[in-house]
């Protein structure tokens, strides 16, 4: 039968929005829109996604037959609303937003499979090695093994095993994998309290409807926010559907895990930065397959193609991490979102400290707010207790105070375990020469260099550059005459030592866990109570749950409020709420000791008062008087360049040539706090935009009125989170 030609236009993982558009061959009868091909384009070929489909012929010479078609389900449609999305709000190439679904091309062209090995029937297998002779007996009375399991059994070398393979006398047949985790998950629901039951009501109703909705899952840390959402990822489940869970990776420890566990009777599919290429490959298409039920994982996780999602979590909602910074730079609670919405579904966002936007959110009406008033099990929340270091004379170079040591030694007797928090890394913030004040700056960056004596290095943090510590100062020739200035974590290691030498002490910051096991390994050790006190960074906020810390020593308490950043004060309540909310979390009442030489300051006495209402109107009212989000909205521009008169002159072109519109100011350029990095001047302008005016429509004015130089970088960021 004769039929209508067709044709597809595909989207590339590539740094562009064009689509292309191809001839379906009548070998691809049954293509349809979201599906993955492969290819021609430009001299080689790549993988597609089929983004429409279309019966006329467009108006192009030569257009090209698609190669492949891979046996995939497809794209959903709600993937491709999310990309498209995506691209137009964060103003980046569409096929770089499709890039960030697509993070291994490997899971589309290569399906998993296993392979199994069988004996071939009647083969005369002459004298044998002893070796031979124990896979050909294993595999007599084993039928269609796996090599690790025949090597195992046999413990016998892969050489060995490759040998009489080689001589044909083994058989190998491939099936496609089974994925692990498509088995039946068995809830095992918890008996919650009244607040938890109502909550939890709610959120399954929202699954059951299968409708659009944001919540605000909102209760102190312990108050059993986790458990509410549990409930409502046993009735996805139920539903036969897909649920997600988002979480800053740093939370995504085996507690979390062995917890989940424990409920659900079997593990999730994960997504983190620890996994294997192969796992990757396989996780990823188990949940575009519809195969992974359950997926937890980092930000990016957000981009994973499932097919049929009924429910998304985030975890933690008010993190930072949530915002891309490097690449195309979206906030992933914000793009899942806009996900639940092109999936119709609910979405949870869970905090102890929501940020401010999520509140303003609330305050309009638009998400639904549960709240969890009390801790679980009657676990109160640690008394906060300030301690104003203007009436204590602490001795130069030391930071612990006379109470705050006192409390860690009844701790420490009482065999309960310390965390003190201070959010600098590495041995002091400040190195100088005391002789002549040279300090030693970064070569590429400008940065002072930081200390790390553990390393015996100057480290910048923004590049990485590292030197060892001069023992002659460059300006004034003296030697031995560098001196630290101020505390980082190392620093407060050495004098926590020098207090407590009996106690085991450990640091928990991103210079002494980098990979997603060390995290693993020190949890474990928390638990195990092998570690007295831990001396972390922001790193040892997150959600974690060890019933025998007890007490919170916040070094620090000042850190931070200075600096051009509109969320500081907000960054700063929550890390520190966060961090208190480490103490006491189970029978044992909890302590935090704030060091402060500022004890009048909102933020401290809403620590203190344990009242969230009072800084937040506090700190919205500022926002709205300056007109900084949620009141209004942040575009950044960043322009970088080795030749710094030629990024100045470019981005006062940029400037001049911005359209004029009522209730938009363009702001700067400006040096950015750190004019140099690596080596790049950088200068930024700033866009205020009020509520109500699209920032896209008015970039795109801009866009076509303005000529770039390739040597000079522009980097847009849109709701920016770092104003560095
Ligand atoms: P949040 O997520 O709000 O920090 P969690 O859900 O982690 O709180 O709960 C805190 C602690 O209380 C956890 O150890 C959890 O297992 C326990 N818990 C919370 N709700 C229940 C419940 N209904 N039954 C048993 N234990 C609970
Ligand atoms: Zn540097």
């Amino acid at each position: 039968m004769y039929q209508n030609q067709r044709y597809a236009s595909l989207l590339f993982p590539r740094p562009f929005s064009a689509l292309y558009t191809y001839v379906i061959p009548e070998t691809m009868p049954n293509l349809q829109q979201g599906d993955f091909v492969l290819a021609p384009l430009g001299r080689g070929q790549e993988i597609g996604i089929v983004w429409t489909i279309n019966d006329q012929k467009p108006n192009f010479p030569n257009l090209k037959n698609l190669i492949q078609h891979f046996p995939l389900p497809p794209f959903s449609s709600a993937m491709q609303k999310l990309i498209d999305w995506g691209a137009d709000y964060y103003f980046f190439p569409k096929g770089l937003v499709l890039k960030l679904a697509l993070p291994t091309k490997e899971a589309i062209t290569y399906a998993p499979m296993d392979e199994f090995y069988s004996l071939k029937e009647g083969i005369d297998y002459g004298k044998l090695t002893q070796e031979r002779q124990k896979i050909i007996e294993h595999l007599k009375t084993h039928k269609a093994q796996k090599l690790h399991d025949i090597l195992e059994a046999t413990d016998v070398s892969r050489a060995v095993f490759k040998a009489i393979y080689d001589k044909g006398w083994i058989e190998k047949e491939e099936k496609p994998q089974i994925f692990l985790k498509d088995i039946d998950y068995e809830y095992i629901p918890p008996v919650l309290s009244e607040s938890q039951k109502e909550a939890s009501v709610v959120l399954q109703n929202q699954v059951r409807d299968a409708v659009y909705q944001v919540t605000l899952l909102d209760g102190v840390t312990g108050s059993g926010k986790t458990e509410v959402y549990y409930e409502a990822i046993a009735t996805c489940l139920e539903k036969g559907k897909q649920a997600l869970i988002l979480m800053p990776e740093i939370a995504l420890t085996s507690q979390w895990l062995t917890r989940f566990e424990k409920r659900f009777g079997a593990e999730p599919t994960l997504w983190h930065s620890g996994l294997t290429p192969k796992t990757r490959r396989e996780n990823w298409r188990a949940c575009l397959e519809g195969k992974a039920k359950i997926v937890v994982g980092a930000r990016s996780a957000l981009f994973l193609p499932l097919s049929k999602v009924g429910l998304i979590i985030i975890d933690e909602e008010h993190e930072p991490s949530y915002k891309q910074e490097e690449g195309v730079k979206y906030h992933a609670r914000d793009m899942a979102i806009m996900r639940a919405k092109f999936e119709q579904c609910p979405i949870v966002l869970a905090s102890a400290t929501p940020s401010l936007e999520t509140i303003y959110n609330v305050n309009k009406g638009r998400y639904h707010h549960l709240i969890l008033n009390d801790r679980f099990g009657g676990a109160t929340f640690p008394d906060v207790k300030i301690i104003d270091l203007r009436q204590i004379n602490l001795p130069k170079g030391f930071w612990l105070s006379e109470p705050l040591l006192k409390e860690m030694k009844l701790n420490l007797e009482r065999k309960e375990q310390t965390l003190l928090y201070l959010n600098r890394r590495g041995y002091a913030p400040l190195t100088l020469c005391h002789k002549c004040g040279y300090r030693v700056k970064c070569r590429q960056c400008s940065t002072w260099l930081v200390e790390h004596r553990k390393k015996q290095h100057l480290i910048c943090h923004y590049c990485g550059y590292e030197e060892t510590i001069p023992t002659i100062c460059p300006e004034c020739q003296n030697q031995h005459s560098f001196m630290a200035c101020g505390p980082g974590v190392e620093r407060v290691l050495e004098e926590t030592r020098k207090h407590f030498p009996e106690a085991n002490i450990s640091i928990m910051s991103s210079d002494h866990i980098s990979k997603w096991s060390d995290i693993q390994t020190l949890v474990a050790k928390l638990e195990a109570r092998e570690i007295d006190i831990l001396i972390g960074t922001q790193m040892a906020s997150k959600g974690y749950h060890f019933p025998h810390l007890t007490l919170v020593g916040v070094i620090d308490g000042d850190n931070g409020i200075a600096g051009g950043d509109p969320r500081i004060a907000e960054r700063t309540y929550q890390l520190l709420h966060q961090v208190g909310g480490r103490a006491g979390r189970a029978d044992l009442k909890g302590q935090v000791m704030i060091q402060t030489y500022v004890p009048e300051q909102p933020l401290i006495q809403a620590l203190k008062k344990e009242n969230r209402h009072e800084f937040v109107e506090v700190e919205l009212k500022t926002r709205e008087e300056w007109g900084l989000p949620p009141f209004g909205r942040m575009v950044t521009f960043l322009f970088s360049g080795r030749n710094q008169n030629e990024v100045i002159k470019i981005a006062q072109q940029f400037v001049q040539a911005a359209p004029i519109v009522e209730g938009i100011d363009v702001l700067g350029p400006v040096e950015a706090p750190l004019q140099f990095i690596k080596g790049r001047y950088r200068l930024r302008v700033l866009l205020k935009i009020k509520t109500g005016l699209s920032a896209q429509k008015y970039l795109s004015l801009w866009n076509d009125g303005f000529k770039m130089k390739s040597s000079v970088t522009i980097d847009i960021d849109i709701d920016p989170f770092n104003f560095l």
